[in-house]
Parts: structure tokens; C-alpha cells; sequence
């Protein structure tokens, strides 16, 4: 390898932009350490910035991802440019984004927090001496450049840093290793919002399995639907059965899968599908981007012609990047597992927390698995690579079980744990220590000082949306479908206390 052209030091050293990482740096950076923030790719926001943004809310609607993250969607809503957070007995919550402007907002938010940032600059190599991560080695245009840092914070969503520093990570589900089925997402226009919403309506055409068996939360959702600015589709099966029957649907999804976006005219698709992909190997990749730029075609002219409302729509947007659910998850002090957060586990060291149903795009079958969770919170040992230091994570490659991050992967609960992981570093660096000697007290106290939800004002259940909303039974039937032998559905990872 060829030698490093220059040095650069700083105290806090952020590895990619997506939701996580931003808010890690703006956090670090906002509490008074010098922070560089490096990311591949030519914008900010990972793939935050393509989807709408689901689970600020628990499953009795009650706010429980604030701070950081939620100062981003004031910030939207005060540019007219997401909207307000709409109420689901699935998701919990949706906030639907103009994407263009989040794009805007990030580079905006970075700047006033005095971040310096690398754009199109590639982490190659982890600098690690002994038990202590250092920095990293990273090309660009300009070449090969060696930064080192007091704090490094492993966003990447692949876990670069730890798998190039030699730290402990894991992929996949335990059976093979398989992770959750990718998508490249996209936009489409000019929807008519009124034909979609009827068909929605029709009881035949079943837009949404998960409240069909239950007649009082369909009715409910049939009395808001008319209002709603975000609206999450999972079903539509009978209409895919017989595209396919007309041999115009060979994508691997037997479902529509996609938002109606507070755009009145657009519509998120996320149903192009891969199986099989290895996230950290380049032919895979590639072959995936191959696959998803074939199905695009077929699901624009499937919509087209099958799905009410969107006769007349048009291929709006196509995500900058391929939509990886899950790659290396870093082994940290602690591994957060499913029975955490069916029980809504609260630990004495919480820095953040999340309430998203743990949602498996299945690596191999279609559709997904799902279970429901109760409230629960994050610890820091979760955001701490084990048997080293000087290295954290946060988002995608959080120390969790595959079926942990299913839940933890939504983007408000990876900018909670990007606010704990940046906050964390910065008062490293205020003490001049490793992240393990900050008392989990002063980080705790900070956290809540600026505004970050990790149980301690979460309050009573929202009755009166509860009233209005519905809300599903927390131990749900498993989904149906065609999971294959070694889906996390077949049932060791749910609880036996939990069934
Ligand atoms: C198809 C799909 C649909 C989803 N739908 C929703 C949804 O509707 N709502 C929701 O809340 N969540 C959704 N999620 C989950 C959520 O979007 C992601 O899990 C979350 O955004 C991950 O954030 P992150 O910061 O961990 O990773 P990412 O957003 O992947 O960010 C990682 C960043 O690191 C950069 N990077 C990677 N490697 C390097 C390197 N070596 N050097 C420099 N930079 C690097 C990348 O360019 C990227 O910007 C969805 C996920 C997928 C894949």
C-alpha cells in the first residue's frame, strides 16, 4: 500500500453521513470537539434520505425518540418540507420528508455546528496499535491520507472500521449468514391520490394485511385514511397474484410494499428485492444494482396498470443507493437481542431508545416476519466496540442480534443512538479519557439536558390516540408467505414467555 500523502488530526472522527453518523458528528461537534466527518458518497443523510422516517413513537404513542432527531423534523416542518407525524398501529409513526430539502438541511445543520467535512473520500484502513483504535487510513481525488483521532465513530453502516481494524463483527442471521433482503426504492409521480385512497377503501383488494383481521382497527383506519398525509401499504397481494398469473410481475415480492408520501402526487415503492446479497462483496453488489435497475421497469408499468390510482404516474426518483437493510453489526460490550425489546428492557446505562416492531425483510422467502416490541431502550455498551478503545458505532452496524437491529435499523432510533454515540465522544475528549471513564451519569445528564429520550420523560400511554388510532394485539399471529427453512419466523428467536 502505497504511503499516506498527509496527516490530519481531530479529536472526533464520524465514518459515514447517513442518519446515524450526522447525528453523531452534530452531536460531538455541538458539544465542543473538533469533528471531521467523512463519507463516501457526494450528499449527506445515507439512505435517511430517500424514505420517510418511521418509530418516533412507541405502540402507545408516546414520543420516544426526541433531541437531535426531532429538532430535524421541526426544522423540515418549519421549510414546509415534511409533514406532521401521522399515527400508525403498525409503524407507530411516520414522518414523511421532502428529500431534496433534507439533503439541503444536513449540509446546513453541519456547517453551523462547525463539522468539517470529507465528501467522496473512502475509509481504506483502520489505524490500530495494540487494544486501541486510532483513526483511519482513507483515498480520495487527492489520494491516500492518514487521519487520526481521539474518537472514532463507526457509521458506515458495514462496520469498515471495526472489520478493517480486526474488531469483532457478525453478519446475517445465525442459521447461514444471510441477511435481510435489499431494495433500491423509488419515487413515483403523478398519483392520483383520491383513485389510490379508494382503492385502499376496497375490503377485496386488502392494502394492509396487518389490520384486515381486525375489523375495529380497519374501521378506523378507513374513517382517518381520507385525511391522512402518510399512508404505509403493506398488501395489494391478490393484485401481484395476478399480474404474475398475466406473466407481468417476476420481481421476488408478493406484496406491494410503499408509502403514499405527503406529496400528494407521490408514492415511495419499495418492493425491488434481491436475495442472497452479500453487502460487503463487490460482485454481489453489483449484481444486485444490476437486478433492481431490471425490476424497476416492470413494477412502473405494473402500478400502472393494476393499481388503482396511479394510471397516469410516471417514474418520479431513483434512490442514489441501493437500500441495505442489515450488513456487519460490530460486537460491543453488550449484544442487544429480541427478548430486550419484547420485554422493553430499561438499563441502568440507557442512552437512547426505540419501539419499532422488529420487521425481518426476509433474506430468502418474501414479505417479511415481524413481532411486536414494547418500549426499549438502548445501552451505551451497545454503541462500544469490545476488547478495544477508541472505537463506537451507531446505526446499522450497532452491537445487536440480526433480529435486534430489524427493530433498531429505522431511522430515528439509529439518529438517537448517532446523538448518544457523538455526545459520548465528545465528553471523552473533554476529560481527556476513553469513552468507558465517562460516568454514565454526566453522559445521561447531558443527553437529557439537550433534549434526548432514554426513559426518563416518557410518560403515560396517549389514551386519546390510542382511542383513535387502535392498536394491534402485541403478540400477533406470524405473518404467512413463503419463508424459507432457516427464517428467523421459524421461532427461536421469539421468547417462549413472549408466543
Ligand atoms: C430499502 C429500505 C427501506 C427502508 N425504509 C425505511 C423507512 O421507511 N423508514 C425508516 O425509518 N427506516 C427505513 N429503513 C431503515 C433505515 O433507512 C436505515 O437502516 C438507516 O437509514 C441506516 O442509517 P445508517 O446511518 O446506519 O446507515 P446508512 O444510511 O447506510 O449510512 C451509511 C453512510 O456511510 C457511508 N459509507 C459507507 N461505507 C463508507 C466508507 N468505507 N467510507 C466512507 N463512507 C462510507 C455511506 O455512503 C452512507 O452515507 C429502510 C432501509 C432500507 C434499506
Amino acid at each position: 500500500m502505497p504511503a499516506p500523502s498527509s496527516t490530519f488530526r481531530t479529536e472526533v472522527l464520524v465514518i459515514g453521513s447517513g442518519a446515524a453518523g450526522l447525528t453523531a458528528a452534530l452531536a460531538a461537534a455541538r458539544n465542543g470537539a473538533e469533528t471531521l466527518l467523512i463519507e463516501s458518497a457526494g450528499f449527506l443523510g445515507g439512505i435517511s434520505a430517500t424514505l420517510p422516517w418511521l418509530g418516533f413513537h412507541d405502540r402507545d404513542y408516546r414520543l420516544i425518540v426526541k433531541g437531535l432527531p426531532l429538532e430535524f423534523c421541526q426544522r423540515l416542518q418549519a421549510l414546509g418540507a415534511a409533514s406532521h407525524h401521522e399515527l400508525d398501529p403498525k409503524c407507530a409513526s411516520a414522518i414523511s420528508i421532502d428529500s431534496h430539502w433534507w439533503k439541503i438541511l444536513a449540509m446546513q445543520l453541519v456547517r453551523e455546528a462547525g463539522v468539517r467535512l470529507m465528501l467522496h473520500t473512502q475509509v481504506v484502513d483502520t489505524i490500530r496499535e495494540g487494544d486501541r483504535i486510532h483513526g483511519v487510513i482513507v483515498e480520495n481525488k487527492s489520494g491516500r491520507q492518514r487521519i487520526e483521532a481521539a474518537v472514532t465513530i463507526d457509521c458506515s453502516g458495514d462496520g469498515d472500521v471495526a472489520a478493517r481494524g480486526h474488531v469483532a463483527w457478525a453478519k446475517g442471521r445465525t442459521a447461514d449468514g444471510l441477511v435481510q433482503a435489499p431494495t433500491l426504492v423509488f419515487k413515483l409521480a403523478g398519483v392520483n391520490r383520491a383513485g389510490f385512497i379508494a382503492g385502499c377503501k376496497d375490503p377485496a383488494i386488502n392494502y394492509r394485511e396487518w389490520i384486515s383481521p381486525y375489523p375495529e382497527l380497519r374501521e378506523k383506519m378507513m374513517r382517518r385514511l381520507d385525511h391522512m398525509h402518510v399512508i404505509i401499504c403493506g398488501g395489494f397481494a391478490k393484485l401481484v397474484e395476478q399480474a404474475r398469473a398475466a406473466g407481468e410481475f417476476n420481481v421476488p415480492q408478493t406484496r406491494i410494499v410503499g408509502v403514499k408520501l405527503h406529496q400528494p402526487d407521490q408514492f415511495l415503492v419499495v418492493m425491488t428485492r434481491v436475495l442472497g446479497l452479500d453487502p460487503t462483496n463487490t460482485a454481489s453488489l453489483t449484481d444486485a444494482y444490476t437486478r433492481v435497475y431490471e425490476q424497476i421497469p416492470i413494477l412502473v408499468r405494473f402500478f400502472k396498470k393494476w393499481v388503482p390510482g396511479f394510471e397516469q404516474s410516471h417514474l418520479g426518483e431513483i434512490a442514489p443507493m441501493l437500500g441495505v437493510r442489515e450488513s456487519r453489526r460490530i460486537m460491543g460490550d453488550y449484544l442487544l437481542n429480541a427478548e430486550d425489546l419484547i420485554a422493553g428492557r430499561v438499563f441502568d446505562d440507557a442512552v437512547s431508545m426505540g419501539a419499532y416492531h422488529i420487521d425481518i425483510h426476509r433474506p430468502a422467502g418474501t414479505w417479511v416476519d415481524s413481532h411486536n416490541v414494547r418500549a426499549y431502550t438502548i445501552p451505551l455498551r451497545c454503541l462500544i466496540a469490545h476488547d478495544v478503545d477508541g472505537l463506537l458505532m451507531a446505526g446499522k452496524c450497532l452491537s445487536a442480534t440480526h433480529e435486534a437491529v430489524a427493530s433498531t435499523r429505522v431511522i430515528p432510533i439509529c439518529m438517537g443512538q448517532g446523538q448518544a454515540a457523538g455526545t459520548a465522544a465528545a465528553l471523552a475528549v473533554k476529560r481527556g479519557g476513553g469513552v468507558r471513564q465517562v460516568p454514565i451519569s454526566e453522559l445521561q445528564d447531558t443527553l437529557a439536558a439537550q433534549g434526548a429520550e432514554f426513559g426518563r420523560t416518557v410518560g403515560e400511554p396517549n389514551w386519546q390516540a390510542i382511542d383513535e388510532v387502535g392498536q394491534l394485539p402485541f403478540d400477533e399471529p406470524p405473518t404467512t408467505g413463503d419463508k424459507d427453512s432457516a427464517s428467523s419466523a421459524a421461532g427461536a428467536w421469539v421468547p417462549s414467555t413472549a408466543r
